[in-house]
């Protein structure tokens, strides 16, 4: 299936088999990010949580790469 990412507007051809696709198909309101953009936020997040300038509102205790973990399972 084709799917348009939020961020770049570029259309891209998903792998029907991958289990990301079959998660966007059955839920068409998620919001679909490709991989370039979303390494490209996971990068400036893991950034910006480094800089020590960044606060998350709850206070932080679980490591980030659960954290990440997490949200990509909720889109
Ligand atoms: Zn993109």
């Amino acid at each position: 299936m084709k799917a348009k990412c939020v961020l770049c507007d570029q259309t891209h051809e998903l792998d029907d088999k991958k289990f990301k696709t079959k998660q966007l198909r059955n839920k068409p309101v998620r919001l679909y990010l490709c991989d370039e953009c979303n390494d490209r936020i996971s990068a400036n997040t893991i950034r910006r949580v480094n800089s020590g300038n960044f606060h998350f509102n709850k206070p932080y205790t679980k490591p980030f790469s659960q954290l990440k973990k997490e949200l990509e399972k909720d889109g």
